[in-house]
């Protein structure tokens, strides 16, 4: 560092990152061939602009000795750039580029001590946070997410949601999580620590429910400048809920979730730290986790990252040390009954995974089956939006009763296995599949769970449902009968893309909310027919609107470019504008700002006779309040077609045709653009209706679901 740097180093500020970077990086360039950005090429973006301003300010700072005026230009130029990079929309915090040598910037690294107690079911630890302040703004507290307090009272606002939800059940006396943190502080310079363990308080800046602890903040002394590093002490205990929301034991199963005292997002516009809500959880910023995990000696343990040692105590406990870097959360897991089974993903095309499947022994039979969908997975995304950039992947079956299935956390997820297995493919693979899925949207792409859960359910439920179709294409509906257990599979019902895309619980709830509320205020009984289904179904209808070549460009510059950071609905509505060349601003204002559903229809079929011709007047109609273009299709006894390109602004069409021949039938939308139609069996007319052979169709279609059912309980007499 040159002589003249001030105390607190301006970040080289570079270009976003584009494939350019990625090949820079050594990380093959995925297939679909993306151009560099044109940021790179241009050098007018503010990026550019603003890593000229911060040269500029760097060199005058070198001319400055004075430390505290020093300080003022420093705090100004940030301030400057981040209000430059804010008009642009194009950056959540300003110093947010990687690391130098690092994928990201590494701002928010932990290393943790934990102990588990199995006997007393609790965990005791210290760690050592060291966190950069990448925002404009010096941060006069720190806040922190204490999650597991969502379990510590009936009174937390994740229960409140959950009663609401009319989904709650009052724990078992062991039931009930705490998170305590026993002292705080931060080390200065000097190596003495500053003890702040007396101004924790509890915060609820969502709700204001005084019975909520699942959000503290810490005043500081000192703020921490835009770009300064501090080093925060802390030494907590936990009690380990019994099995809830896919964290928590039953019996000597543990999955370790949302389990220690972790920093809230410090924005260019403040602390972003929501508390714990029933149906959102995930937001932090990156940085390298140093985790020693000690249990008793018979556990098998599993964690986000590498195992980089083990060591055992004389106590008779082990340690297990794991490590990992660009990550923003880390996970774990322990039982004596684990049974491990490794592989390697190849490909030529991507780099190689080492995957780590920790099975619990009665599942052993579905090994081949969790390997395959994570296999597909990892090919297909790495294929259409950039690889897997960890070199490895933990995955956990989890125990019955645990509430652990199906849960993503970097590098590590819990999948769904089932002692009775189904013969359809949407479990053990369609889970797997999803929860792999998810290292790319929500671990690398780290976008806000709790205000814009769409942007990784949604996004990620999308582009599963499309790996399932290609990896899985032998898919049937299946029921689980007697608590789960018994699966009944439809063999003459196929489970399709759009059963993966979730369409049968998207038409009843489609009006549950306007998706651009921000998730946590979404009510909470529905909130996932907005996160996932909904988002599914529009971008599968984007999709097919403008094909799958642009739409997997767009998911890869999206990728690309925002990988490693935290982008905003903005950022993703932008990218579909610039790569697909249109302005689809209509389409989010339909899908995306508003609650209003699509429903087109056909009003009316005429047919009159005019001497040897006949006029037929088709009337097409918009029932819903959303527009979207549809093609109308007439077709006519000759078999002479005619395609109208009707934009679906006004309520009603009509066409009018002169022809020699009767027309035969109409139809709305018939290769089925449009996915978040609500009513489609009001998308055709036919002039002459076959009614009594549409009757026997749908009654054989129920006597076949009759049928099925009477067989599956016919079984039990
Ligand atoms: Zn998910």
């Amino acid at each position: 560092m040159p002589a003249h740097s001030p105390p607190f180093p301006l970040p080289a500020l570079l270009p976003r990152r584009c494939v350019r970077q990625a090949a820079h990086a050594g990380l093959p360039r995925p297939p679909g061939a993306l151009a560099p950005c044109t940021r790179c090429d241009a050098h007018s973006s503010i990026d550019h602009g603003a890593a000229g301003i911060a040269r500029t300010i760097d060199a005058i700072l070198g001319k400055i000795r004075r430390v505290t005026l020093r300080r003022v230009i420093l705090s100004a130029a940030a301030m400057f750039a981040a209000a430059a990079i804010a008009a642009k929309g194009e950056s959540v915090q300003t110093y947010d580029a990687p690391e130098p040598g690092a994928l990201s910037p590494r701002n928010a690294s932990y290393d943790i001590d934990v102990r588990l107690d199995h006997a007393a079911r609790t965990l005791s630890g210290r760690q050592t946070i060291r966190w950069r302040n990448i925002s404009a703004q010096p941060a006069s507290e720190l806040q922190f997410h204490l999650y597991w307090n969502a379990w510590r009272n009936p009174e937390s606002t994740w229960f409140r949601e959950r009663k609401m939800a009319r989904n709650y059940t009052a724990p078992l006396p062991d039931g009930w999580g705490a998170m305590d943190v026993t002292a705080i502080g931060v080390r200065e310079p000097s190596g003495a620590l500053r003890d702040l363990t007396a101004q924790m308080r509890f915060i609820a800046p969502d709700d204001g429910n005084t019975g909520d602890r699942t959000v503290m903040a810490v005043p500081l002394d000192e703020p921490v400048q835009p770009n300064e590093t501090i080093q925060v002490e802390l030494a907590w205990t936990g009690r380990i809920p019994r099995g809830i929301a896919r964290t928590g034991f039953i019996e000597d199963y543990y999955f370790i979730g949302h389990w220690f005292p972790k920093l809230g997002v410090l924005e260019d516009r403040g602390w972003n730290t929501h508390q714990f809500h029933a149906p959102t959880e995930f937001y932090a910023d990156f940085g390298v986790y140093d985790v020693r995990i000690t249990v008793p000696a018979a556990f098998v343990v599993g964690a986000t990252g590498r195992q980089t040692a083990r060591t055992a105590n004389s106590d008779g406990s082990v340690t297990y040390r794991y490590r990992e870097a660009d990550v923003h959360d880390f996970a774990w897991t322990a039982s004596p009954h684990y049974v491990e089974r490794t592989r390697t993903f190849t490909d030529p095309a991507l780099p190689p995974v080492e995957m780590r499947l920790l099975m619990l022994p009665e599942h052993r039979g579905q090994e081949d089956r969790y390997f395959s969908a994570v296999e597909a997975t990892l090919k297909r995304y790495g294929e259409w939006f950039g690889p897997y950039p960890y070199g490895h992947v933990t995955i956990v079956d989890p125990a019955f009763q645990s509430q652990a299935d199906g849960m993503e956390y970097p590098t590590i997820f819990t999948g769904r296995a089932r002692y009775l297995p189904s013969r359809s493919r949407q479990t053990p693979e369609m889970t797997v599949a999803h929860e792999t899925g998810h290292q790319w949207w929500y671990g690398i792409v780290a976008t806000n769970e709790f205000e814009h859960a769409w942007m990784d359910e949604g996004i990620n439920t999308y582009a599963t449902a499309r790996v399932m179709e290609e990896a899985f294409p032998d898919n049937r509906w299946e029921r689980r009968f007697f608590g789960g257990h018994l699966p009944w599979s439809f063999r003459d019902i196929p489970f399709t893309r759009l059963d993966n895309d979730r369409i049968a619980g998207y038409r009843d709830n489609s009006e549950a909310d306007v998706p651009a509320t921000p998730t946590f205020r979404y009510w909470p009984s529905t909130a996932a027919v907005m996160s996932y289904n909904k988002t599914a179904l529009w971008l599968h209808t984007l999709e097919r609107y403008l094909g799958w070549p642009t739409m997997q460009r767009i998911l890869a510059t999206f990728f690309q470019r925002w990988q490693f950071r935290h982008p905003r609905p903005d950022d993703f509505f932008a990218t579909v504008n610039e790569v697909s060349g249109q302005d689809l601003t209509w389409f989010f204002d339909q899908v995306y700002r508003s609650s209003n559903t699509f429903d087109y229809g056909v009003q009316d079929l005429l047919s009159e006779r005019r001497g040897e011709r006949y006029r037929t007047t088709v009337i097409v109609r918009r029932y819903g309040e959303a527009t979207f273009p549809v093609d109308v299709v007439t077709t006519f006894a000759d078999g002479h077609r005619i395609t109208e390109k009707w934009d679906g602004l006004d309520r009603r069409a009509i066409y009018v045709y002169d022809r020699p021949a009767q027309v035969s039938h109409v139809q709305v939308d018939p290769r089925r653009v449009l996915l978040l139609d609500t009513a489609y069996t009001n998308n055709s007319r036919t002039l002459n209706p076959r009614s009594g052979r549409a009757g026997m169709v749908w009654a054989a279609r129920w006597m076949t679901w009759l049928q099925d059912l009477m067989l599956t309980y016919a079984f039990f007499l």
